[in-house]
């Protein structure tokens, strides 16, 4: 199962994705954090994009598509992956499809987050007090925001044009709430 979580920042994608992930067996693959462990080891890219993760702007495509695309050629993503961050924008998403029928894959299913602005807010607050993610500071959740809702419509615009199932979950309320609901979506889901 290919499996894109798709929703803003603070919409539960990484908690989430980490319980469906141990549920269907397959890797969690999160471009934020591949870029922020990167950031972290100090490595020539790291301290490329780190001024972009602090200040909540996108890396560019040619970088995450490469990450994306080395992680999903190891052994345990053969059967499929949850794709948390990525793809972020129209190109990533068509680089993807292309990438992925090379390999003789396909995008499954797309699950997408709801959560009302208030509570986003809320999580991401929260998030900042007990994480200290450097992009968690008012400036930069504003430019998330505004660069999901500027680009989040083409790259679920793409996946209706391709015919990939786009599924909705509410992601208001608590963690096990939300992952029942992603649970049920997921079985009601036609199966690939
Ligand atoms: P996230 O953990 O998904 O909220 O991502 C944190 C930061 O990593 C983002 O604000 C971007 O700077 C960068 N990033 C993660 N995924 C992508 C992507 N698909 N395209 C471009 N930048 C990304």
């Amino acid at each position: 199962m290919m499996c894109i979580l798709f929703g803003p920042p603070g919409s539960g994608k990484g908690t989430q994705a980490e319980l469906i992930t141990r549920e269907l067996d397959v890797p969690h693959v999160s471009t934020g954090e591949l870029l922020r462990a990167e950031a972290a080891a100090g490595t020539p890219l790291g301290r490329e994009v780190a001024p972009l993760l602090a200040a909540g702007e996108l890396v560019p495509d040619a970088v995450v598509e490469r990450l994306v695309q080395v992680r999903l050629e190891a052994p345990d993503a053969a059967a499929g992956a949850i794709l948390d961050g990525y793809p972020r924008t129209a190109p990533q998403a068509r680089n993807l499809s292309s990438f992925l029928s090379g390999t003789g894959r396909r995008v499954d299913v797309v699950l997408v987050l709801d959560v009302d602005e208030q509570g986003l807010i809320e999580r991401l607050s929260r998030r900042a007090a007990e994480q200290h993610r450097a992009d968690d500071n008012p400036t930069s959740i504003a430019e998330r925001m505004a660069e999901y809702r500027q680009l989040s419509e083409p790259v679920l615009d793409f996946y209706r044009l391709e015919g990939v199932q786009i599924l909705e979950v509410d992601g208001s309320g608590d963690v096990g709430a939300v992952h029942t609901r992603i649970v049920q979506a997921l079985k009601s889901a036609e199966h690939p």
